[in-house]
């Protein structure tokens, strides 16, 4: 890992990042298209969206007028989360099978706080599938109570606590499945667990015990 990983991205510069898979190393969970047309279109246009609002707050505070800050913060808000969040969905998935089983860590973790693992599969599960409208179902180590915990997320950015460190999401909104599983989004659930890529969730669970998240692991 670089130091220039870390340097703090300057307002404006963010990039779409690229996959670290073909479009269609997720198939047949997953199909080329959908996941092409996600990645591509939608996620760049978060990337952009973001951009975009951070350059204005550029401009805003240059010329003292902060006449559209409500709607420039919400900006910054959903788009931002949405950056973040599809970032992490990308880094976490494999080609079905390829996944492995959950490292030391995060299989340590997941039986202190859930129970066992098939408890903490049940309640991931349950919150993707009953999140109401768009949005994610989120994994996260809480830097406040130091441990896991399992979080609906509406459109990007609703329903967290404050200061949750994404180490594992699903992405339910329907963009994510709704060419190949049309409006039946809990088989689409169902199957995106053959998709999980477990070592990268225990780099992400290391990396945030250690206060720094990469927003792309180095992959390994
Ligand atoms: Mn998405």
């Amino acid at each position: 890992m670089s130091e220039k990983q870390f340097a703090p991205i300057p307002a404006g510069g963010h990039k779409l990042p690229p996959l670290r898979y073909p479009y269609n190393a997720l198939e047949p969970v997953i199909d080329a298209k959908t996941l092409e047309i996600h990645h591509n279109k939608h996620h760049k246009a978060y990337v952009d969206a973001l951009n975009k609002a951070e350059l204005a707050l550029v401009d805003a505070r240059a010329k003292n007028d902060f006449g559209l800050i409500k709607f420039w913060e919400k900006e910054l808000a959903f788009n931002g989360s949405g950056h973040i969040l599809h970032s992490v969905y990308w880094d976490v998935m494999t080609s079905p099978g390829k996944g492995g089983a959950p490292g030391k860590y995060t299989a340590y973790y997941i039986d202190n706080y859930f129970g066992s693992f098939e408890a903490f599969k049940g309640q991931f599960a349950a919150a993707a599938k009953a999140v109401e409208g768009s949005g994610w179902a989120v994994l996260g180590c809480s830097p406040s109570f130091f441990r896991l915990e399992v979080l609906q997320c509406e459109k990007h950015q609703n329903l967290t606590q404050w200061g949750i460190i994404p180490i594992l999401v699903c992405d339910v909104w329907e963009h994510a499945y709704y060419l190949e599983y049309q409006n039946e989004r809990p088989a689409y659930v169902d199957a995106w667990w053959q998709l999980v890529n477990w070592n990268a969730v225990e780099a992400r669970l290391l990396s945030a015990a250690r206060g720094v998240l990469p927003i792309q692991s180095t992959g390994e």
